[in-house]
């Protein structure tokens, strides 16, 4: 019993960018449906009580919520899309990523982990995070405040995770 769904276009790959990452074995049209995330709803800080290993994965849903299966010993399929500046794939309500623009055979399927990342007031779990991910546009560092640069909101408007969009309805 899957607690989450990986298109079976879509495999689980060495990547050179990333350790693993999440490729396509075929070319997938912009708007395909990728993966659904699932799990138990956690609470934000119930992150700590994780697997160490496992504490990175998961998909935050709301301000003080994420989703992640509790019973789960070693990464899930769909735990493997990694971050890109210049995704390929976004997020559509707060569970299903759908690709952005047609997508080669072979591509690294990314996506902006401002789409689904904020700051969860009170919470003992701060997000940042490195990246290299080479394009023009890198940030260098992702932090989990990203979601408010305007000339994201910009870009990724449809995109972002529902709870977010709903953040940004209200302050624009
Ligand atoms: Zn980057």
């Amino acid at each position: 019993m899957e607690s989450s769904w990986l298109n079976p276009k879509l495999s689980v790959m060495v990547s050179e960018k990333h350790g693993k990452g999440i490729f396509a074995k075929t070319n997938i049209l912009k708007g395909e449906r990728l993966a659904i995330f699932g799990g138990d709803i956690l609470l934000i800080d119930e992150i700590d009580d994780l697997p160490e290993e496992l504490q990175e994965y998961p998909v935050q849903i709301e301000e003080r919520f994420v989703l992640y299966n509790k019973t789960l010993k070693k990464p899930d399929n769909t735990d493997f899309f990694n971050h890109s500046c210049d995704p390929n794939a976004g997020v559509n309500g707060q569970i299903f990523l759908v690709a952005v623009r047609d997508i080669n055979k072979g591509e690294e399927i990314t996506f902006d982990y401002a789409m689904t990342i904020s700051e969860s007031v009170g919470s003992n779990i701060v997000f940042e995070m490195d990246c290299n991910c080479g394009y023009e546009n890198c940030r260098k560092k992702i932090t989990e405040n990203d979601w408010k640069l305007p000339e994201l909101r910009e870009r990724y408007a449809g995109y972002f995770s529902q709870y977010i969009q709903d953040m940004i309805d209200k302050e624009e």
